[in-house]
Order: C-alpha cells, then sequence, then structure tokens
C-alpha cells in the first residue's frame, strides 16, 4: 500500500528468510530482526496507528503470538483495549471457539466471552497472513460476540496463498507483499 511503501522497504530489507522451516517446502517469514530493532519497530507501530487514529477502533484483537507484539504496543498508542486470540486450552476464562481447516487437520483459536463487547470496532492483527484460515477464524470469533470487524492488518501478506478470499468483505492491509 502507498502509505506505508518507505516502511515496507525497510521491513522487507530486515525480514528473514528461512527455507524449509518449520516444514519442508515452506518459506518461513522470520520477523525477529524487525522486532529486534528498535526504530524500526516503533515506525511500525506509528505508521499502523496513523491509519486507525481516526477510525474509531474500540478494541484490538490480536492473534498468538506474534500478533501480539505487533499488537499491544498499537494498542497503547491508540489508547484502546487489547483482546487476545489464542490456540485452544491457554485462556483461563470462559471462551468462545472457533475450529478451522489446516493442510493437515484442523485447529481451534479461542477469546475470552467478555473480551469484546456488543457494538465494538475491531481491529484484528496478526503478522502475517498466508492461507487465511487463522484470520478469518478469528473475525468470526469476534462476529460470534457482536463486534464488528473493521479491519484486519498485517506486517506481511503471502499473496500467492489468496488468503484475502477467506476474509470475504474485509479490507486487509498489509506492509509488505509476497
Ligand atoms: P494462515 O492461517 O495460513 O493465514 O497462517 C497465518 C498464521 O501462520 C500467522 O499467525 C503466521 O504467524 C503463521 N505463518 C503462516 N505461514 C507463515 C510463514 N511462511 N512465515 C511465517 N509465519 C507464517
Amino acid at each position: 500500500m502507498s502509505e506505508f511503501q518507505e516502511l515496507s522497504q525497510k521491513i522487507r530489507a530486515r525480514v528473514r528468510e528461512v527455507p524449509d522451516f518449520p516444514k519442508p517446502g515452506i518459506s518461513f517469514k522470520d520477523l525477529t530482526p524487525v522486532f529486534g530493532d528498535g526504530a524500526l519497530q516503533r515506525e511500525l507501530c506509528h505508521a499502523l496507528a496513523e491509519r486507525y487514529r481516526k477510525r474509531r477502533i474500540d478494541t484490538i484483537v490480536a492473534i498468538e503470538s506474534r500478533g501480539f507484539i505487533v499488537g499491544a504496543p498499537l494498542a497503547v498508542e491508540l489508547g484502546v483495549g487489547l483482546a487476545l486470540v489464542r490456540k485452544r486450552g491457554k485462556l483461563p476464562w470462559k471462551t468462545v471457539s472457533k475450529s478451522y481447516e489446516l493442510e493437515y487437520g484442523k485447529d481451534t483459536l479461542e477469546m475470552h466471552e467478555d473480551a469484546v463487547k456488543l457494538g465494538h470496532r475491531v481491529l484484528v492483527v496478526d503478522d502475517l497472513l498466508a492461507t487465511g484460515g487463522t484470520a478469518g477464524a478469528t473475525c468470526d470469533l469476534v462476529r460470534s460476540t457482536g463486534g464488528e470487524v473493521v479491519e484486519a492488518a498485517f506486517v506481511i501478506e503471502l499473496a500467492f496463498l489468496e488468503g484475502r478470499g477467506r476474509l470475504e468483505g474485509i479490507d486487509c492491509p498489509a506492509i509488505v507483499t509476497y
């Protein structure tokens, strides 16, 4: 996206591509060099805050685990609440849950049932959009508790996997596209 053009180049230059991790054929996009760079992290947070400051966001819903690293500082910067979406069995209180298809088998995501209030305007945040299964299930969780998904934002999108097709009707800005 043009508003992120300069930042996009800086982040792309720092993403470490790890071939065949966690399994053969996957090129893992390692963001730890970006997270390890204080100035770049701040720039990332400020760029996202700039986009959402006037969008009346009530809650940021961040997806385990690298989504927490992007979502938490953004929530602080915007002065809005943070809700966590985690893998099954990690959250201590009553949850809503959603299963979604993986390449092999299924996975389940959970969110506290009181994390998103009725009518809340929600921004979903994760580090990376691949097939869209994770983000799609997260948007379903938000809607199941009465929230409205304003957008789903990512640092990286693997466009060739066409993940936005599973997020129909939701705008999905990404800072770097592969
Ligand atoms: P998906 O549900 O297929 O869109 O996968 C998205 C989730 O898996 C995100 O939480 C990412 O952190 C992780 N992920 C999937 N593919 C990659 C990849 N190539 N590099 C890094 N993380 C990935």
